[in-house]
C-alpha cells in the first residue's frame, strides 16, 4: 500500500503568503489605511471618548485577528464583534483590549466567553438570569433599543433592567449601549429623537443613583455626522475600512479603502477549435477565441451572474470574464490577450499596470454597495496583509 507523506506541520502552519500561493487566490490588505482611518477619527474625537472597533463579520472580510493586532497597536481602547469565533481571532493575537461581545452567542458558550475574559450584551432580564446562570462573575453591557427595531431592551423596559442588573453583587455592569441607527421604512425615528430616548434612560438611572461607567450609541453614521452622540465611548465598524455612511460627513475625516485588491490566477488556457462545435452565443460570438479559466468562482463570493461588462485584469489588460459564473471557476475571454499564460495574474479588484478596477466599478458591476463588496468576502481565501512603505507582512 502507498502512504502520501504530509509535511508534519500541514498546511495549519503555512502562513498567509503561502496559503495564498496555495490556492493562487488572494484579498490584499491594507492595514496602514485601516490605522490612517483610526487616526483620523482619533483625531476628531475628544480625548476622553474611547473607541471600541466594531470588527464583526471577521473584520468585515478583511481578518479580525490581524486588524484587531494593528489597531490595537494604535491604541484603539477596545473591541467589539458578534460572533465568537472573531473573538477567539483576536484572542490568539495576543490582543488583550476589553472585548464586547454584541448579540451573538447565547449562554451554552460560557467557558469560552470566561476563557476570552469577554463582556456580554444582555438586553433583558430573562437574558441576564440565563447568563447568571451560566457564568459566575458575569461582565455586562446593557443593550437599549432605542429605535432601530433590532436587540436591546425598549425605552420602557431599560430603566427596570438597569436596576435589576445594578442590584446584583455577582454582576458588574460595564456599560449601556445602543445601535443608533434608522431603518429605512420608518419616519420620524431619526438621531435626535434616539438620543432624547438615552438621555431619559440615564436619567431614570440616576434616579435611582446609577451612572454607568460607558454610555455608547455611536456608529459610522453617528461618529461621522452627530459629535452630540459621542458620550463616553463610540463603537464604529465601516470606517475603519474605508467605508463612510455619507458623502460629506460633519467631521470631515478622510477615509483610505482597506481591501486593495481580489486577485486570482489563469488555471487554464487554450485556444478554441472546431472539435469542440461552434463558440456557445452566451460567449458573445468569437471565431478563434482564445478561453481562459480564473480560479474563483462564486462559491468564493464573486457575482453568481456574470453582468455584461465585467471585466479581470490580466497582463494589464482589461478582458471580459464570461457567463456563466461556476463554484469555483469563472471564464475570462482572453482573445486579445493572446500571450496570457496559465499561472498568469488575474485582478478582478484593484491595480494591475496602468489598468485598475475600482471599488466604484467592482460593486456596480457586483450588483452591490461597497459595504456589499466587503460583506461578499470569504473567509476561506487567504488575506495577504500589507503595512508600512508597502512590504507585505
Ligand atoms: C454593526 C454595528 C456597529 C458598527 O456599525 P458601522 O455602521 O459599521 O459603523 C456598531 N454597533 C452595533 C451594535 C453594530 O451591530
Amino acid at each position: 500500500m502507498r502512504t502520501v507523506a504530509l509535511p508534519r506541520s500541514g498546511v495549519h502552519a503555512a502562513d498567509q503568503a503561502s496559503a495564498a500561493m496555495l490556492r493562487g487566490s488572494w484579498y490584499e490588505i491594507d492595514l496602514d489605511a485601516i490605522c490612517h482611518n483610526y487616526r483620523q477619527l482619533r483625531r476628531h474625537l475628544p480625548c476622553h471618548v474611547k473607541v471600541y472597533a466594531c470588527l464583526k463579520r471577521n473584520a468585515y472580510g478583511c481578518g479580525a485577528g490581524p486588524v484587531a493586532s494593528a489597531l490595537a497597536k494604535e491604541g484603539v481602547d477596545g473591541f467589539a464583534v458578534a460572533s465568537l469565533l472573531d473573538a477567539i481571532a483576536i484572542r490568539q493575537q495576543g490582543v488583550s483590549q476589553q472585548l464586547l461581545l454584541y448579540p451573538g452567542a447565547l449562554p451554552a458558550a460560557a467557558p469560552t466567553i470566561q476563557s476570552l475574559d469577554l463582556t456580554v450584551s444582555v438586553s433583558s432580564i430573562e437574558e441576564l438570569e440565563q447568563w447568571r446562570a451560566a457564568i459566575p462573575r458575569l461582565r455586562v453591557f446593557i443593550k437599549v433599543d432605542l429605535g432601530f427595531f433590532r436587540a436591546g431592551a425598549t425605552p420602557f423596559d431599560a430603566g427596570k433592567l438597569l436596576a435589576a442588573a445594578a442590584g446584583l453583587a455577582d454582576v458588574q455592569v460595564e456599560g449601556i449601549y445602543a445601535h443608533m441607527s434608522e431603518l429605512p421604512t420608518v419616519q420620524g425615528s431619526d438621531a435626535d429623537e434616539q438620543l432624547a430616548r438615552m438621555q431619559a434612560i440615564l436619567r431614570e438611572a440616576s434616579g435611582f443613583g446609577w451612572r454607568p461607567a460607558v454610555v455608547m450609541m455611536s456608529s459610522t453614521e453617528g461618529v461621522l455626522n452627530h459629535p452630540d452622540l459621542d458620550f463616553d465611548a463610540v463603537d464604529p465598524g465601516a470606517l475603519f475600512f474605508g467605508l463612510p455612511e455619507s458623502d460629506k460627513p460633519t467631521r470631515p475625516v478622510i477615509l483610505r479603502p482597506a481591501l486593495k485588491s481580489i486577485c486570482s490566477s489563469l488555471v487554464s488556457v487554450k485556444r478554441l477549435d472546431a472539435s469542440l462545435g461552434p463558440v456557445p452565443a452566451i460567449f458573445g460570438k468569437t471565431p478563434g477565441m482564445i478561453l481562459g479559466v480564473i480560479g474563483m468562482g462564486w462559491g468564493d463570493g464573486l457575482p453568481r451572474e456574470i453582468p455584461s461588462g465585467a471585466v479581470g485584469l490580466i497582463r494589464g489588460q482589461r478582458a471580459r470574464l464570461l457567463p456563466p459564473a461556476h463554484l469555483e471557476h469563472i471564464r475570462i475571454d482572453l482573445t486579445d490577450v493572446p500571450e496570457a499564460r496559465y499561472g498568469d495574474q488575474v485582478v478582478l479588484l484593484g491595480r494591475q499596470g496602468d489598468q485598475s478596477i475600482t471599488h466604484e466599478e467592482a460593486a456596480t458591476c457586483w450588483g452591490t454597495d461597497i459595504v456589499g463588496l466587503y460583506a461578499q468576502l470569504r473567509d476561506h481565501i487567504p488575506r495577504i496583509y500589507t503595512q508600512s512603505k508597502g512590504k507585505p507582512q
